[in-house]
């Protein structure tokens, strides 16, 4: 078998194992060929590769990092499909399929038992209905991976990609780029899909850095300054930092003044170093 991603491969995998898509768990096969190539560009995918792939399908993508990469593993839900992807990958034997739930699953005791401990690399057509807490998962619990290379619905990769002051720019955008700098990878419009979806998706790389670009004392404070400062998109800072519930008003007033940024600015405007700034201010407070 060479590959699996045409129309016709995909839907003669389909039949012959009389295969019931599930809407539920987001099962949208991609069927273009071009869109797989840039996910491995995307991915800058090498022989030394170790890879995590959530929602294998019936094998598609990991066909074709089997064929590059050191190692796949390949994390799917739905157990109709295990025996499908033995046999659609049975000629790769650095490729294994692991029958959990990504969201359950202990993804750094997967790493160290199957792929040396990583570091590692996400690459995945995710589920849309779980997207953003997979990708999170992989940045907030101290996972080795590099990079993140995933297709998403688009109004999700417009979010992670935003910068302040428009209308995308959120918590995500914050959160991610916190982390990683992001690159549209590639375009992958509804009509790439079967069964095809109601939205149009891109794939999207995020790139974990090896430094830290900002200078932030408490992570914890600094994740719930942003929560608060979004929580009331139109309110401005003064009041929207309230949502914090352990400043009064006129430690909100302090914090931003020492931070040099105007009282009735809105969360929305903030920079990521803004932010850093004012929860470092913020943090100053909480800790006395
Ligand atoms: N990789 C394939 C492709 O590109 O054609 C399929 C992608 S499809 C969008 C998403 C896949 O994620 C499905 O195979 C689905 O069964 C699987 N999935 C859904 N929820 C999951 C979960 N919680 N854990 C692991 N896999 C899941």
């Amino acid at each position: 078998m060479d590959r699996l991603s045409s129309h016709r491969a995909t839907k003669e995998v389909v039949n012959k194992h009389n295969f019931k898509f599930s809407k539920s768990l987001g099962q949208n096969f991609l069927i273009d060929d071009n869109v797989i190539d840039r996910i491995l560009e995307g991915a800058r995918l090498s022989e030394t590769d170790r890879i995590i792939e959530v929602g294998p399908g019936i094998g598609t993508l990991t066909r074709e990092m089997g064929k590059v990469a050191e190692n796949v593993v390949a994390i799917e839900i739905d157990k109709t499909l295990i025996p499908i992807l033995q046999e659609t990958l049975a000629d790769l034997d650095n490729v294994e399929v692991v029958n959990e739930d990504i969201l359950k699953v202990d993804v750094q005791g997967l790493i160290n038992e199957k792929l040396n401990g990583g570091p590692v690399k996400l690459v995945a057509n995710l589920p849309y209905y779980i997207t953003t807490p997979i990708v999170m998962k992989f940045l907030e619990e101290d996972i080795p991976v590099t990079d993140i290379v995933v297709m998403v619905q688009k109004e999700v990769a417009d979010r992670m990609n935003a910068k302040p002051s428009t209308k995308d720019y959120g918590a995500l955008s914050v959160a991610v780029q916190y982390y990683c700098d992001t690159e549209i990878v590639a375009k992958a419009p509804r009509h790439m899909f079967v069964p095809q979806p109601n939205v149009d998706s891109i794939v999207i790389g995020l790139h974990v850095r090896d430094e830290k670009k900002y200078v932030v004392d408490n992570e914890d404070i600094f994740f719930k300054t942003v929560k608060a400062s979004f929580g009331q998109r139109r309110k401005t800072l003064l009041n929207s930092l309230g949502g914090l519930g352990f400043l009064s008003k006129d430690q909100i007033k302090e914090a931003l003044k020492a931070a040099n940024i105007d009282e009735k600015r809105r969360g929305e405007t903030l920079s990521i170093d803004e932010f850093a700034n004012l929860s470092n201010e913020i943090n100053k407070f909480s800790s006395k």
